[in-house]
């Protein structure tokens, strides 16, 4: 199979760009550099409870984190003024002000809580502003942990395999979600406002929050109580999350054969490679993901343990937990990764040999 691919690649490989794989090129350039983390279905069960405007906010602005607190409309101050008031929301606060502050927008969104998304050089934060003050909190806590992936762990930069893609989808959720548990009742405790594990079951995360801050302390497993009971509880009630993620991942997938297809020109094969392709080994990926399970903000300081398990030991239990419930997902997923790996194989060969030949062709070198 290997060998028939490889066979007509080299075949096609005299034939001009042309015109589908300009667009397709485009396409992908666009999905690899911007799109949208968090189709948030925070609030799907309950749509009719989130009428809570309160003709404060200004829609028109488009006001980045760090600006808020000077000239932000006076929700958005209230906002950011409660999110101060414990430790870790200043801790929060201040790590969204200094790394690439994302654009906070009011957006009504019709049974959603929130959303971040992001381009090449930006991020956006939209909030919704029927939400109550207490769901706008949570959601905005939510939300900035996806800034902090973005920025601190740079997800967005990772070049992954569908399998890959498809669990960092899914652990970029439960790490929203288990990061506002352990921030809510921190945050209860510190200030004896429970308004983030106290209010009604409405949204994801909320089951987990709340079980999570009644546990004592000493008892709180942050891997099992917060970040597994998340990936749980997105299993449970919240299938639109993984049924987003699967479209996503053979939506790239399907950009990555149509590549395969079209790429020709000499040139573009480790173009193609480095951008799409060039996915890292057991060891970095592992470290890579590994990152995620911490309740701080600070990347190194991984729960024992994770630090404890082999990086094979942690890849396996990664698919095991990211696994889901739907069987036709991940059927299908394995299927897209095997292309993935012939896909790559092939043109990994095909840009080796064409760096050889031109390392051969260019005189003095
Ligand atoms: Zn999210």
């Amino acid at each position: 199979m290997r060998e028939g691919l490889l066979q007509s690649f080299a075949r096609r490989r005299n034939r001009l760009l042309s015109a589908p794989l300009r667009a397709v090129f485009l396409a992908s350039a666009v999905m690899a550099a911007g799109g949208c983390d968090d189709a948030t279905v925070l609030l799907q069960r309950n749509p009719e409870s989130i009428r809570h405007m309160t003709g404060e906010e200004r829609y028109e602005t488009g006001l980045r984190f760090h600006e808020i607190a000077q000239f932000g409309d006076d929700r958005l101050k209230r906002l950011v003024l409660a999110l101060r008031q414990s430790e870790g929301g200043r801790e929060l606060y201040d790590y969204a002000a200094a790394h690439n502050p994302p654009y906070v927008e009011w957006q009504t969104m019709p049974g959603q809580g929130g959303g971040y998304s992001w381009d090449s050089d930006n991020s956006y934060l939209k909030l919704n502003p029927r939400l109550s003050d207490e769901n706008l909190f949570r959601t905005l806590v939510h939300e900035l942990r996806h800034h902090w992936q973005n920025t601190a762990l740079g997800t967005k930069t990772w070049v992954n395999s569908p399998l890959r893609d498809w669990e960092l989808k899914r652990f970029s959720e439960a790490d929203a979600c288990a990061y506002t548990a352990h921030f809510g009742a921190a945050y209860a405790a510190e200030t004896g406002n429970d308004q983030l594990t106290g209010g009604a079951l409405i949204g994801y995360g909320d089951k987990t929050s709340r079980a999570y801050s009644r546990k004592p302390p000493s008892e709180r497993d942050y891997l099992q109580d917060a970040f597994v009971a998340c990936m749980e509880e997105q299993d449970s009630n919240y299938l639109l999350y993984s049924q987003g993620h699967y479209l996503y991942v053979k939506k790239k997938s399907e950009l990555i054969r149509q590549l395969f297809d079209h790429v020709d020109e000499a040139g573009e094969y480790a173009e193609f490679y480095k951008r799409y392709l060039d996915v890292p080994g057991p060891e970095e990926t592992a470290r890579r993901f590994s990152q995620f399970l911490t309740p701080s903000l600070n990347t190194t300081d991984v729960v024992p343990a994770v630090k404890a398990m082999s990086s094979d030991a942690f890849l396996g239990w990664v698919k095991q937990v990211t696994t889901g419930v739907n069987a036709d997902y991940v059927d299908d997923i394995d299927k897209m990764e095997k292309r993935f790996n012939m896909i790559r194989n092939s043109v990994k060969t095909v840009a080796d040999t064409q760096g050889k030949s031109r390392a051969m062709a260019a005189p003095g070198s």
